[in-house]
């Protein structure tokens, strides 16, 4: 006896068999077209995180400009230090997204 389900891609019926694993697509180019719609959103996370990376990287440069004409931060003192710690976190999850960017597909 077999039942029937939807491909998860275009929505065509499949026939499953009763034992084994059920298919999710009806074809490879489902299969296929699927990974590159999750990898096309994946893509466009990465780019929504690195904008509010780099918005998050002007700012501090801001701060640290501020900082060379002589501003103070208010505060206890630490402010110069989590400000750079912060610089330095932002550049390296920076370098790491557009390395996963490198290496998928191109942003246009
Ligand atoms: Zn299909």
């Amino acid at each position: 006896m077999t039942k029937s389900h939807h491909c998860l891609s275009c929505g065509t019926e499949i026939q499953v068999a009763n034992s084994g694993r059920p298919r999710r697509y009806c074809s490879a180019a489902c299969r296929q077209a699927a990974y590159r719609a999750r990898a096309l959103v994946a893509a466009a996370a990465d780019r929504t995180a690195l904008a509010e990376l780099a918005v998050r990287l002007r700012d501090n440069a801001d701060r640290l400009w501020l900082i060379s004409q002589g501003w103070s931060p208010p505060g206890d003192g630490t402010a110069l230090d989590t400000l750079l710690t912060d610089t330095v976190a932002v550049a390296e999850e920076m370098f790491r997204l557009g390395d996963g960017m490198r290496d998928g597909t191109s942003p246009d």
